[in-house]
């Protein structure tokens, strides 16, 4: 059989798990190409240890993505700009490239925009200057109210500013400035991470409450004002103060992607295959929706950008081969959730589980925390 091009768009946990199965699975004949806007690549829950300073220099998680091409992946650092699904072409800001299977792994962009104010009030903890920006005002915090804000949903790994918040608080009795400083989440969600379910989202509220971190649900911010220090939630009827504000920014899918969006805003796939609607394509990752049995969203998540992308590769490897493709993604998925103080909680479960997902919390141990690191380790390793 000729060669086939496999092409992958997105360097990030997907793509790169994608591109690695792929060279694995396929003989050198076929190419797998990997185009990326950006040259390197760290472990996104490395922010954390950044905006506590556990981790210093920010640089010290980034990998370059160039090696891989020492595996025979060819790597394009370039900004894709659109999708051809009909000419099963790719057009980046330098070249065109065509395809005969493709993996869209572009992920979630950013909107602080649509918070007017977000941008000049909030630190982005989404994003490595972000989580740095915080590490510096965190030491330099010595009184006042550190809110942490979810500003709309999706956004991406639902545990994550919860982390935060346990971090933060954390950070402020190591400094000795705690009993001066309030610490709240505010958040447009009815419980932490709800889908999970309800006692998932009680073991959280709990583990706020023991360490004093307020908690607000249900509530949507419509706006910031950077000089008054306030947050506008509602019709503008709730304002609160902050003194530091540690912000989850809007999400929304790369413009790169906007013919192949479905009705959810996102793209739509075979919730097992990961294949969508169109010929060839399959996408993976934060840029896909699936909705689960009870109707909230797959959360958006690396442990299952990683599984999809196995399950996206061997089906396409498969049909290179010009076999019958019977892999599945099963919804399995686990995380997770630092509480500071060198604890780690543990969620693990079915998301795909009927009627909703089947999801355990175990609760903080070392362990978890030190399985935390070395599972950052790994992803690194295994990828670059
Ligand atoms: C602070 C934080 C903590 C997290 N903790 C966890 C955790 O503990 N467990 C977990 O499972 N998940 C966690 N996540 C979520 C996880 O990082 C994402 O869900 C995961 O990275 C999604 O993988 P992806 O490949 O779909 O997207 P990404 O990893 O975001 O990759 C997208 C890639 O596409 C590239 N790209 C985008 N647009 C273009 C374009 N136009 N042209 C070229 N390239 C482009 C980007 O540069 C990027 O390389 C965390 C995220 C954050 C921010």
């Amino acid at each position: 059989m000729a060669g086939q091009t496999i092409a992958v768009l997105g360097g990030g946990w997907g793509g790169l798990t994608a591109a690695n199965a792929l060279r694995t699975l396929l003989p050198d004949e076929h190419r797998v190409v990997l185009v990326t806007k950006s040259p390197t690549f760290c472990v996104p829950f490395s922010n954390l240890w950044v905006m506590t300073g556990e981790r210093a220099d920010p640089k010290a998680g980034e990998r370059p993505i160039q090696g891989l091409s020492q595996r025979g992946i060819e790597v394009v650092v370039d900004e894709v700009q659109g999708i051809d699904v009909l000419r099963k072409s790719v057009r980046t800001a330098a070249a065109e490239l065509g395809y005969d299977y493709l993996i869209v792994a572009l992920g979630a962009d950013y909107a602080p925009e649509q918070v007017p104010g977000f941008s000049e009030a909030a630190f982005n903890l989404y994003e490595s200057a972000g989580a740095y920006a915080l590490q510096v005002a965190l030491s330099e915090f010595e009184q006042g109210r550190v809110v942490v804000l979810i500003a709309r949903m999706p956004f991406k790994c639902p545990a994550a500013p919860y982390e935060a918040a346990f971090l933060v608080d954390a950070v402020l009795q190591i400094k000795g400035v705690r009993d001066r400083a309030e610490v709240a989440v505010y958040t447009p969600e009815p419980q932490p991470m709800p889908v999970a379910g309800r006692a998932v989202g009680e073991a959280l509220e709990k583990l706020l409450a023991e360490r004093g971190i307020a908690y607000f649900p249900k509530r949507s911010v419509q706006r910031i004002d950077p000089v008054a220090r306030t947050i506008a939630f509602g019709d503008g009827e709730e304002q609160v103060p902050f003194d530091l504000l540690v912000g989850i920014p809007p999400h929304v899918p790369p413009p790169a992607v906007r013919e192949l969006l479905g009705p959810r805003g996102w793209i739509s796939v075979d919730a097992e295959t990961m294949e969508t609607e169109h010929e060839r394509v399959f996408a993976i990752g934060d840029v896909t929706v699936i909705p689960l049995k009870h109707g909230l969203p797959l959360p958006k998540a690396g442990v299952f950008a990683a599984a999809q992308a196995e399950v996206a590769a061997r089906n396409i490897a498969a049909r290179v081969r010009g076999r019958v493709s019977s892999e599945r993604f099963d919804g399995q998925g686990f995380c997770y959730i630092e509480v500071a103080d060198g604890l780690a909680a543990y969620g693990d479960g079915n998301f795909y589980a009927d009627p909703a997902p089947a999801i355990t919390l175990f609760p903080p141990s070392y362990e978890y925390f030190v399985q935390k690191r070395a599972w950052e380790k790994n992803i690194l390793l295994s990828l670059l």
